[in-house]
């Protein structure tokens, strides 16, 4: 293109001239005026800055692609002949429009475009989802807050119509007792009115409600029972209107209701026992859920067992919830009702006498019994209790005459503390033995005082020094040398010393300040129990606070009753005990444990709640711990490899059995474990027989013997039966057969036994026994055991064995004989007498 001046160039690019010279000063080309000559650098100059200047413009608009557009407008003028003839011009303008466009550019914007495009998509379709998102969890909100409400609301709804049953039977009850009461009044005034007639007014006193009440009733009566019909009318339409719609609105809601799938998150209640079920359905799941997740823990169940809490606890918190554990033994409070601060005073010490065996326990006991008991009423029952009280010139002090330091381990277990002070017996002429250590261990881990009595002085190898100095070493100190502890020298055979000891126990009872209330509702513990035939459950009991009166509701650990009847340790009756006074109380249902806390209740009623509840808890916690773990089961699985001495037992009294089980029990090594397979009271039974012989089990008789039948199952099973009477020699046993040490020899021998047939009282001989000699022989000078029901009674001596009026030296079985035991005068015709031998074996010592 040749050069062209600016208007030619206007011309071209059809653009106005004023315009064209704007756009080149604008582009920084200087020219004069319209008639200025341009080059051809300064219009492609030009072209360029316009490029720029519309790509820019372009930009800052609405950022569409950067473009040169040049529109051409063709103008023409066409020539129609219309229909009348007549030629009409029509102006026709052509506007062509080219743009040109760079590439990159283009490719460039439309990316970004499409960047934008998707951005903005994505923009949207996210906004939209979380718009739907927020939409549907308002709605599970709203329906989970409508169910809920729906289920409050019907919930709410029951709970009305439980209410209002219960009102109307309630009201129906007062309208049938009003009813009742006026047809008595009626009934009351017109037998008055009857009696009254014939003199105050022969003619009928009330004619006109005879006549309005055909029936008898009296205007009055009737009008107040018409009202009441009203009211339970009117209470029915109402409960009707109200409560039809609203089951129907819920079970349409249930319809309509969709479990959310969002996991909720509870606070699920959990008490010391849950079942699967009860569990699953606080966690608003499947039971079969419940299971799964327990058998993943590797605890089996089924959909009723009960779980501890423990493992309830883990499976909530496994599923997402949050545990809360709940205090379940409010039922128990209130047992004794408000109980006031009563006011303590001083109580009498509880002791109880431990050491070594053969050390003189029982000699001692034994001695301050005699010597200081009042002797019991001709005809009481003297029995052994378990506990009896001795009255000095000081004061009163109360012995436990439990069998050793077992049982009061075993109540210690069971957080019944009895025992205020220890009395250490230790035969000076034979010095510390090992039960004498365990004796301190177990008081020290009571933290009960010790007094030592320093016994057998009286023999001529006593040496009470070396005691003295051996117990040093266990930090049993006597006060001379500058410890704690007592020392009194003793003779259990002579009494020497036995007033010092219970000067000294008192002593130690005064620096222990021991008070406790006299007043209130009696709390004590259960020292030794046992069922008596004719008597029931007997429990010896320690009152540990208040007074235990006749008749109290009286609750022991899952047993509940009532005082029926109270004997001290005389078998004398009493009508109350007091703090530290032990009594023999009759009136429960069964034998509670050793070691359990009896409490007076307020009300029997609510002894009962408290002990039912207490024997649901105790069954579920029982199944609970039962519940069979797989681990347990590998467990045992090694279990039987290694040996397993397995022990039954049956004792006379429960102290004995639960010494003998905890004391076996601890005898367990890895090697060989003893298993107390059952222990129970009273005398061995066929089926303990059977029992024992499945599970090849040894059958521990403590002061109980095997009945009849047992005897036969036994000859029968082979099963092996001990009978004991001393703990300590039964747990030797078992230690020894444990190493496969045990000697085959028997260390007691039955010699015989005779049944009381007939019981005679004379005054020369006292109680004398006619009795029929079954077994072996009855010798006189052997020692004997009275047993009822299979279970000793007693133990002692032949005061007199006589055929027919001859003194006899030894009855065979089959024949008769008169018997009378030596201070013993409660035999009863069915008793046994027990003709037995001691067999002295060297036992190996370890
Ligand atoms: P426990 O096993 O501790 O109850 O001891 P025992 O009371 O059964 O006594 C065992 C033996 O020691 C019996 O033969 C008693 O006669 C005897 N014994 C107990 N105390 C004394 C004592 O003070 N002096 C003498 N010489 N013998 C005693
Ligand atoms: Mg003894």
């Amino acid at each position: 293109m040749a050069e062209v001046t600016v208007s030619q160039f206007a011309e071209v690019l059809k653009v106005p001239v004023d315009r064209l010279l704007v756009q080149l000063d604008q582009a920084g080309i200087k020219v004069t005026g319209p008639d200025a000559r341009i080059s051809d650098d300064a219009k492609l100059e030009l072209l360029t800055h316009l490029r720029r200047a519309h790509g820019s413009e372009e930009a800052a608009g609405d950022g569409a692609p950067r473009k040169i557009t040049l529109k051409r407008k063709t103008q023409s003028e066409l020539k129609v002949s219309a229909n009348q003839g007549r030629a009409r011009t029509v102006n026709v303008e052509v506007r062509r429009t080219r743009n040109y466009i760079k590439r990159d550019v283009l490719e460039e914007q439309a990316r970004v475009q499409q960047d934008e495009i998707d951005s903005r998509k994505r923009e949207a379709e996210e906004a939209a989802r979380a718009a739907t998102e927020k939409v549907e969890a308002e709605r599970r909100e709203r329906e989970r807050l409508e169910a809920e409400n729906r289920r409050r609301v019907e919930e709410e709804e029951t709970r009305r119509r439980a209410q209002e049953d219960a009102r109307r039977q309630a009201e129906q009850r007062t309208r049938d007792d009003e009813a009742r009461r006026t047809r008595e009044r009626e009934e009351h005034e017109r037998r008055a009115g009857d009696r009254e007639r014939p003199e105050v007014a022969p003619a009928p006193v009330r004619p006109a409600p005879a006549a309005a009440a055909p029936d008898g009733a009296t205007r009055y009566g009737r009008q107040e029972l018409h009202v009441a019909g009203d009211v339970s009318s009117r209470y029915k339409k109402k409960k009707r209107t109200r409560a039809r719609p609203l089951p129907a609105a819920g079970g349409e809601g249930r319809h309509g209701f969709e479990m959310p799938t969002a996991p909720v998150k509870r606070d699920v209640a959990i008490g010391e026992t849950v079942t699967v079920a009860e569990l699953a359905q606080k966690m608003a799941v499947k039971a079969n859920e419940v299971i799964k997740v327990l058998m993943n823990m590797g605890v089996m169940v089924t959909i009723n067992q009960p779980i501890d809490q423990d493992t309830a606890v883990l499976v909530a918190e496994e599923m997402g919830h949050t545990a809360k554990l709940v205090k379940e033994n409010q039922i128990e409070e209130g047992l004794q009702g408000e109980q006031s601060a009563e006011e303590t005073e001083p109580r009498p010490p509880v002791v109880t006498v431990m050491g070594h065996v053969d050390h003189g326990k029982t000699s001692l006991l034994d001695y301050i019994r005699r010597t200081k008991v009042a002797a019991g009423e001709a005809g009481g029952i003297t029995q052994h209790i378990g506990a009896y009280h001795v009255e000095t010139d000081k004061g009163v002090i109360t012995f436990l005459d439990t069998p050793g330091h077992a049982a009061f381990t075993a109540m210690r277990a069971r957080g019944a503390r009895a025992t205020d002070v220890v009395v250490l017996v230790v035969a000076a002429d034979d010095g510390v033995m090992p039960q004498t250590i365990e004796a301190i261990q177990h008081a020290r881990a009571a933290n009960v005082p010790i007094v030592v009595a320093v016994n057998k002085i009286d023999k001529g190898d006593a040496d009470p020094e070396r005691v003295r100095t051996e117990l040093s070493k266990y930090e049993v100190i006597s006060e001379e040398w500058g410890g704690q502890n007592i020392f009194v020298p003793v003779s259990a055979r002579t009494g020497q010393g036995v007033d010092q000891l219970l000067d000294a126990i008192l002593l130690q009872a005064e620096v222990l300040e021991l008070r406790a209330p006299r007043t209130g509702l009696a709390s004590g513990i259960v020292i030794e129990s046992s069922v008596e035939k004719g008597r029931g459950a007997v429990a010896t009991v320690l009152v540990k606070r208040g007074t235990l009166k006749m008749g109290d509701p009286i609750i022991a650990g899952t047993e509940f009753g009532r005082v029926r009847a109270m004997f001290d340790e005389n078998g004398k009756p009493v009508q109350e005990a007091l703090p530290s006074m032990p009594v023999v109380v009759l009136g429960l249902a069964a034998a509670p444990n050793a070691g359990d806390e009896l409490l007076a209740a307020e009300s029997e009623r609510k002894a009962r709640e408290v002990a039912l509840y207490r024997q649901g808890k105790f069954r579920d916690v029982k199944l609970a711990r039962q519940a069979t773990r797989a681990e347990d089961v590998f467990s045992q699985m090694g279990e039987a490899k290694a040996g397993v001495v397995a022990v039954l037992i049956k004792a006379d009294v429960q102290g004995s059995s639960e010494a003998l089980r905890e004391a076996l029990t601890k005898l367990s090594t890895d090697e060989v474990q003893v298993k107390i397979i059952a222990s129970g009271l009273g005398g061995i039974t066929v089926s303990d027989v059977q029992l024992a012989a499945a599970s090849r089990a040894l059958i521990i008789g403590f002061n109980v013997r095997a009945d009849a039948g047992a005897r036969d199952a036994v000859k029968e099973t082979g099963v092996e039966v001990r009978y004991y009477s001393i703990i300590y020699e039964a747990i030797d046993d078992v230690k020894q057969m444990m190493s496969g040490m045990l000697q085959p020899e028997i260390k007691e021998q039955i010699v015989g036994i005779a049944q009381v047939r007939e019981v005679f009282r004379s005054s020369k001989f006292g109680v004398v026994a006619g009795c029929l000699v079954t077994e072996g022989f009855v010798r006189r000078n052997n020692p004997i055991r009275v047993l009822r029901d299979n279970v000793v009674i007693f133990e002692g001596a032949l005061e007199s064995l006589k055929r027919f009026k001859d003194d006899a030296g030894e009855v065979r079985a089959g024949t008769e004989c008169g018997v009378g035991v030596k201070n013993y005068q409660d035999v009863r015709v069915g008793d046994q007498i027990e003709c037995f031998a001691r067999v002295e074996v060297a036992r190996t010592l370890q």
